[in-house]
């Protein structure tokens, strides 16, 4: 598959960079260009923990320039009829004064109450069938269905984003970490097949709690995305003094695929993980830090998954691309500039023994790294002399992840 992605990331590019070409040629005048389409694809809402109403949540996302959501929760979809109960204690993610909250900006009539059994007030969540009627507007706004299967093993906890899903897929469980994974992931993978269309799969946040190690996911079939960056902030993105971090598992975990295990380069996605939506800053989990940007001509489900599926988008939070380039010997970016801030681009790979090093770094707006033909995978990363407005960790500086591309070194 991924001998295939340079070819058809090029014909892509092409597309994209070189109107001109379709002009020439009358039969590709109505042609779309491809343009990159943000997307949050973690996401909780009072669906399972997150203390954000459904469409309190997609209204944030819809007016904070995402093109596409994931409502993610554990282990359940927004269908189906559920109450959530209104308590006014100082534990409560659902209070009177958030219920009228939300009467103010949807109506009193988009609110839905009853008393239950006990007189105890409860509000109606909205599913999912109710938000895409609400807000999806085709080319503008688009929902894909999605769940955070939550898995444990012991005291590990194994977390996979389903995304495209028509049905509710239960934790698999399983004997061993790597075995628990696997047997989500070829739950997930049946269901595709069942359903006749794709469902991506991204393992997320592999240091929460110290859950596994970079060997426990590195040989799981069918698994082509994980979370190099996670905006939730307990999962330890940046690892410990005995932990790697997840940037460098990534790098790790794409040698071992290529060298040991034949699989396909693992690719990394920047999320949300988002749960609080109403006190921001450090410490709370809120929405805006970390997102996929997808190359796609056009906002239809299936089309986003296929692009991401070719490795055709990168991870940000904050740093904006305006083209990805790769050709058999080289890898080649247009970063979107900005007034008074600066970018360095470091093309990271393993080549012989060194794994995952930094083989070249610049400081320009279209840095290019030409292979030099002993590379096993090299990708990029973009630092942005900006900081992030609400980081995941102090200090964080806004940035991108490029995907990794295959070279001809072993
Ligand atoms: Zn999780
Ligand atoms: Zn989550």
């Amino acid at each position: 598959m991924y001998r295939l992605a340079p070819f058809a990331l090029l014909l892509g590019f092409w597309a994209a960079c070189s109107p001109a070409q379709t002009d020439q040629n009358p039969a590709d005048a109505t042609a779309v260009a491809p343009k990159f389409w943000r997307g949050n694809t973690h996401t909780h809402t009072l669906w399972s923990d997150g203390n954000g109403a459904p469409e309190l949540v997609a209204d944030w996302y819809l007016h904070n320039g995402y093109d596409f959501l994931v409502l993610s929760d554990h282990n359940i979809l927004s269908s189906g009829e559920k109450w959530f109960p209104v308590r006014d204690s100082n534990r409560s993610r659902l209070t009177s004064t958030r219920v009228k909250e939300l009467q103010g900006q949807f109506g009193v009539g988009a609110v839905e109450l009853r008393a239950n059994a006990q007189g105890l007030q409860e509000m109606r969540l909205h599913t999912l069938a109710e938000l895409r009627r609400q807000f999806e507007r085709p080319g503008k706004f688009l929902f894909l269905q999605g769940e955070e299967i939550t898995d444990q093993f012991q005291k590990a906890n194994i977390h996979i984003n389903a995304i495209n899903l028509d049905q509710l897929i239960t934790p698999q469980h399983g004997t061993s970490i790597t075995d628990t994974l696997q047997r989500n992931f070829d739950a997930i993978e049946k269901q595709a097949q069942r359903q006749g269309r794709p469902i991506l799969a991204h393992l997320n946040h592999p240091n929460f709690t110290w859950s596994m190690t970079w060997q426990d996911f590195a040989s799981i079939r069918g698994e082509r995305f994980f979370e190099v960056y996670n905006g939730h902030s307990g999962v330890r993105n940046y690892g410990d003094a005995a932990h790697p971090a997840t940037e460098t598992m990534w790098d790790l975990v794409n040698t071992a695929r290529l060298r040991k295990h034949d699989l396909p380069l693992l690719y990394g996605v920047a999320t949300d993980d988002s749960h609080e939506y109403f006190q921001w800053g450090a410490g709370k989990t809120n929405p805006g830090r970390g997102w996929v940007m997808v190359q796609s001509p056009v906002l239809l489900a299936d089309r986003l998954l296929a692009a991401m599926d070719a490795g055709e988008f990168y991870a940000s939070s904050g740093v904006s691309l305006i083209s990805i380039q790769h050709t058999p010997n080289s890898l080649s970016l247009q970063i979107q500039g900005q007034q008074g801030v600066t970018f360095t681009t470091e093309f990271v790979g393993t080549r012989g023994a060194q794994l995952g090093v930094v083989l070249a770094s610049s400081d320009s707006l279209t840095p290019s790294y030409t292979f030099q033909g002993d590379e096993l995978f090299v990708r990029a990363r973009v630092r942005s002399s900006a900081a992030h407005p609400n980081p995941y960790a102090t200090g964080d500086p806004q940035m991108a992840w490029i995907q990794p591309v295959r070279g001809l070194g072993h």
